[in-house]
This record gives structure tokens, C-alpha cells and sequence, in this order.
């Protein structure tokens, strides 16, 4: 299990959300979308955002882009690194094959993947 310091980097927690983060990255999860970090917490999605990117910065976890093509809405069609940008167009989806040539036709979220769990100190 790898720690993470959190001594003044999560001030903006609450001791009960802080508590609840503890009790969420030691349960065993490999995938956290900061949607669902931010209604386990009962935080705002850019707190849960900030977290995830302060975990990243300390290279806990991985942060991707997860692409949405309007073929599937609710599949992610691909991902990329997290701050890398948006995918260059022409972008082939890989479900329907079709080439994307129009930003519109994709949507984007963000997931961070975990290798292992993690304990806050
Ligand atoms: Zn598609």
C-alpha cells in the first residue's frame, strides 16, 4: 500500500470528508471516476477533481481522458493521458470505425486509475 501525505494539501476537506477519503482508497478499487469521489464525499466534482490531480502529481494514480462518441453515449469509445489535450481530428472511433471529424460528436470524462491502494497519513 503506498501512503500519501496529505498535511496541508487537503485543508478544504472537512475531518469527516478527510475520514471518508481514508475509509474510500482503502477499499480495494482499481477505477475512480471524480464524479463518484465527489457523491462519496459529498464534495463539489472540482474538489473530487483536485484530489485526484494532487494523487496524480504524486504518481498514486493515473489520470486519462476517457472519449465518448455519440455512437455509444454511455461507452467510452478511448482514452488518453489526462493532459495531453483533446484527441486530434480526424479521430477514428473505435466502435463504429467511423472518422470523427467533429468535435461535437465527442464528449469527454476523466477516470483515475489506481495500481494500489492507497493510505492517507
Ligand atoms: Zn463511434
Amino acid at each position: 500500500m503506498a501512503s500519501f501525505i496529505s498535511k496541508g494539501h487537503l485543508d478544504f476537506l472537512s475531518d469527516r470528508q478527510k475520514d471518508e477519503l481514508k475509509k474510500y482508497f482503502t477499499q480495494a478499487l482499481t477505477n475512480v471516476m471524480p464524479h463518484q469521489l465527489a457523491v462519496q464525499l459529498g464534495i463539489e466534482y472540482s474538489k473530487a477533481l483536485a484530489i485526484l490531480t494532487l494523487l496524480e502529481a504524486e504518481g498514486l494514480c493515473e489520470l486519462k481522458l476517457l472519449i465518448y462518441h455519440n455512437c455509444e453515449p454511455d461507452v467510452p469509445a478511448g482514452a488518453i493521458p489526462f493532459g495531453q489535450g483533446f484527441p486530434n481530428l480526424p479521430w477514428v472511433c473505435p466502435l463504429c470505425e467511423s472518422s470523427v471529424e467533429d468535435k461535437d460528436e465527442l464528449s469527454f470524462d476523466i477516470m483515475a486509475e489506481f495500481k494500489q491502494k492507497i493510505e492517507l497519513v
